[in-house]
């Protein structure tokens, strides 16, 4: 008997990238066909991260081109490659930055993909989220929730992601958090830390006061301005802002012994500081990127919390509109663009 297939079209809309430094162009594109490997899927929601301005303004300076961003999304299989085992038409799937890695150079083989030197990133490497229909491999969709079928869920594919690998960086006992930087991937965070009956001190923008009552309201112990001293020593920090002089700031207010981990992909340059702010066996680290079983640990841990994301949506068309509410602070939460 002939496998039945769902329909769709041969068209998509896309926002497409052409250049670095100029806005996203609406395009109709062909809706691609998936190699063996890969699924195409149907997007449901993408969202906007502020990795996707970096790439725009050119400060990550190698992605494909024309590209379409986008590597928070939530979508449906409407199509299996033909080795495609592990999901079938209808599957609800979240699809996250990483996209495809080797399995063979030496940081896949010491359990490190995340630094894997052949990794191919969506939205970057790949055609991603800001499009009606994408490709991606099977190995690295992930099913969700049914109660993440819907745009809420878009953010926890980055922003969600990257918090909890840096928070996974920090002491398990670690019980006072500096947050600095109070948007999507710190809202979301906040939710499991408090869960697991952590203290939370968020550090906005000087006079961010709706950033800092947004942190309150979702349970920060304390919420100031970056440039304040918190009222006690922090065990360990997120920085989740592109600022580098957030760096000496975080090492000032941490703990001796405490860890300030930097979760950004991108950060403006660090100010020189004097060494006895990370002497005392204080540690600095970032974090790169996600491996497969941060994104199966998280999905699998999120819809019980449950994490649920603040967001704003935009349509697919609007796209430069969300980028420039991202990059302009405006948002409280995270931008998602939905397609219907
Ligand atoms: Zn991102
Ligand atoms: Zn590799």
């Amino acid at each position: 008997m002939q496998k039945k297939h769902q329909l769709y079209p041969s068209k998509m809309k896309a926002m497409v990238m052409e250049a670095p430094g100029q806005p996203l162009v609406l395009k109709n594109l062909d809706v691609p066909k998936p190699a063996a490997d890969q699924v195409l899927v149907k997007i449901i929601a993408c969202g906007v991260c502020r990795t996707d301005l970096h790439i725009m303004d050119g400060e990550l300076s190698r992605p494909k081109l024309p590209l379409v961003m986008g590597h928070e999304i939530i979508a449906r299989v409407v199509r299996t490659g033909t080795t495609v085992l592990n999901l079938r038409e209808g599957d609800l799937v979240g699809i996250p930055w990483l996209g495809y890695t080797c399995g063979k150079c030496r940081y896949c083989l010491k359990g490190m993909e995340n630094l894997c030197e052949n990794a191919q990133f969506t939205g970057y490497d790949i055609d991603g989220g800001y499009a009606e229909y994408t490709l991606a491999h099977q190995d690295y969709c992930f099913p969700l929730d049914p109660s993440y079928g819907n745009p809420t869920a878009a953010s926890l594919m980055c922003a969600g992601l990257i918090g909890y690998r840096s928070y996974k960086m920090i002491d398990k006992n670690a019980k006072r958090i500096g947050l600095y930087g109070f948007g999507a991937a710190a809202s979301l965070l906040i939710q499991l830390a408090n869960w697991q009956k952590k203290e939370i001190y968020a550090f906005t923008r000087d006079e961010d006061r709706k950033a800092q009552q947004f942190a309150l309201r979702l349970g920060a112990a304390w919420a100031g301005d970056s440039s304040q001293t918190p009222p006690k020593p922090m065990d360990a920090s997120i920085i989740f802002a592109p600022v580098g002089p957030l760096i000496p700031k975080a090492l000032q207010d941490v703990d001796k012994g405490g860890t300030v981990v930097c979760g950004g992909i991108h950060m403006s340059d660090i100010p020189s500081f004097p060494y006895d702010i990370l002497w005392e066996e204080r540690t600095l680290r970032s974090v790169a990127n996600l491996t497969r079983m941060d994104a199966t640990d998280y999905l699998a841990i999120a819809p019980k919390i449950p994490v649920k994301a603040n967001i704003t949506t935009f349509k697919l068309e609007e796209a430069n509109m969300a980028l420039e509410a991202l990059r302009n602070g405006k948002l409280e939460g995270a931008a998602v663009l939905v397609m219907d």
